[in-house]
This record gives C-alpha cells, sequence and structure tokens, in this order.
C-alpha cells in the first residue's frame, strides 16, 4: 500500500464497548495493522455521565477494564504498531466536574473533545433527528459553535473532534460561519490545541468530512495543528476515505500531522 501520509495515524477509534461499535480492541488494532498503520489510538465513548443509555457510551464502571485493554494492546502489539491510549469526552458544563475527576485518573496519550449535546438535545443521535424540524438552525450553529469555543477554552481537551458535527444530518443554516470559525481557530491557536479532520461525515446524510474545508484553511493559515481519524465503529472503518483527508490537509498548506503521546503533541512530517 503506498503511504502518502494515509497511514501516518488513525486516532479516532471506538470499540464494542461503547454499545454501538463492533470490534474488540485487539480487533481494531490488527485491522490498522492490516492497513499499514504506523500508529493507531483507541478512544472509545467516555462514560457520558448525562444519561445511562448503554447505547451511546460506555457504563462508567467499565471505563477501568477500557484503559486496561488498551494498555495490553499496547504491550502486545508494540513490535508491531503503536498503540496509544485515548478517549473521547464530551464537553457538557453541568457534567463538567465529575468528567475531569474520571479522566484524572488515567494515563490517556490524548483526549479528544466532542460536543454531542446541547441543553438536553443529543443532535448527532439518529434516534432524535426530528428536533431539527422544531428548531431554528441558524442559532443552533452559533450554539454549536459557542459552545465548542468553550470547550476549547476549558483546556482541558488535546483535539477538537469534528469540529462542525452540527452539519451530521445536512441541515444548513443560512448564515456565513466563515467568521464563527475564524474566532473558533483564534480560541485553539491561543489554547495551543489541535483538531481532526474527521472522515466520519462521509459515512452521515451530510456526505462530507468535518470539519469543512474553509475550516481546514483558515486553521493552516493560522499554524493550528491538525490530526487525522476516521471515527472507525468497525475494523473496516480505520482509515477510511483519508486518501482524501490527506489530500485536503496537503491542499490546504499543512506539510504535518499532529500526534500524542502523554499528552505531548509531536509533529511529523506528511511524506
Ligand atoms: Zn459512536
Ligand atoms: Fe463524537
Ligand atoms: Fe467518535
Ligand atoms: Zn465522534
Amino acid at each position: 500500500m503506498t503511504d502518502n501520509g494515509t497511514r501516518i495515524v488513525d486516532f479516532h477509534i471506538h470499540t464494542e464497548m461503547c454499545g454501538h461499535a463492533r470490534g474488540t480492541v485487539d480487533e481494531m488494532v490488527e485491522s490498522a495493522i492490516e492497513k499499514g498503520f504506523a500508529r493507531v489510538g483507541i478512544a472509545d465513548h467516555m462514560p457520558l455521565l448525562y444519561g445511562t443509555d448503554p447505547h451511546l457510551a460506555m457504563a462508567p464502571e467499565r471505563l477501568p477494564e477500557y484503559v486496561e485493554k488498551v494498555l495490553e494492546a499496547r504491550d502486545r502489539y508494540g513490535d508491531r504498531i503503536q498503540v496509544l491510549l485515548g478517549i473521547e469526552a464530551d464537553y457538557h458544563g453541568p457534567t463538567q466536574t465529575e468528567r475531569l475527576e474520571m479522566l484524572g485518573k488515567y494515563p490517556f496519550d490524548y483526549i479528544i473533545g466532542s460536543v454531542h449535546i446541547l441543553g438536553d438535545w443529543i443532535f448527532d443521535s439518529p434516534l432524535e433527528v426530528e428536533r431539527y424540524d422544531e428548531i431554528d438552525l441558524d442559532k443552533f450553529y452559533i450554539q454549536y459553535l459557542n459552545e465548542v469555543e468553550s470547550m476549547v477554552e476549558s483546556g482541558v481537551y488535546d483535539i477538537v473532534g469534528h469540529p462542525d458535527l452540527a452539519k451530521k444530518f445536512d441541515k444548513r443554516p443560512t448564515i456565513d460561519l466563515a467568521p464563527r470559525f475564524r474566532k473558533l481557530v483564534f480560541a485553539m491557536k491561543r489554547r495551543g490545541i489541535c483538531y481532526e479532520v474527521n472522515t466520519a461525515g462521509l459515512r452521515w446524510p451530510v456526505k462530507e468530512m468535518y470539519p469543512e474545508p474553509a475550516f481546514v484553511q483558515v486553521a493552516a493559515e493560522l499554524g493550528v495543528p491538525v490530526t487525522l481519524g476516521s471515527d472507525a465503529h468497525g475494523p473496516e472503518d480505520i482509515g477510511r476515505d483519508f486518501e482524501l483527508a490527506v489530500d485536503l490537509i496537503r491542499s490546504s498548506g499543512y506539510g504535518q500531522i499532529a500526534t500524542f503521546e502523554s499528552r505531548r503533541m509531536t509533529l511529523t512530517r506528511l511524506p
């Protein structure tokens, strides 16, 4: 397989432990090895803390088991691939204290921060998609991007997950988002954190990667680092559409991809 930078890393991989993905930690790592990855980050959904739906994230009592499985895989596969311990953690104000406490207990290599809930609406859940018909989409996008910015300012996270997730179901605003993207990118720059180009959007109604090219362009201009995630929910998703993602990254002016170890960012040159 030709590399072209598409096999540097996949940092956004779920496992069966979250209740809506297929594949054990080992199966995900083995798929990444087969596909020729140099390193892989498992980043399953952290317990939500704002609900107990077993189909959205692992139960709180299973988090230690998750960490143990990933660390075991790191040892077992270490001569073939670098396995990193990540987590996709929500940002949700009312439960943030509890979340921080939980995050502090484990030696994560990186934390992906994601906004999936606004008020009591899990807006990226296909089960709650009918609520889009009842809302003002402009206000929704503004609220979403403000929440992502608060997440960045919280200083807890290393990577902004799917930065424009609001578009997932292809419900579009009428306003121009460019100035708001720019404001968000400036906040990321100030905080020294990066974001992912996430290819999962291609598999949802929006049929686009997150974030949109204009966002990547501004981030590249301001020197905000970028990493790569497939948001795999099955072994076959790993590295999916990374040719498109790397094309976007490269054509926006990036020469490097960010990776993390023990919460420290390293930049790897694109070949
Ligand atoms: Zn998921
Ligand atoms: Fe997510
Ligand atoms: Fe995810
Ligand atoms: Zn995600």
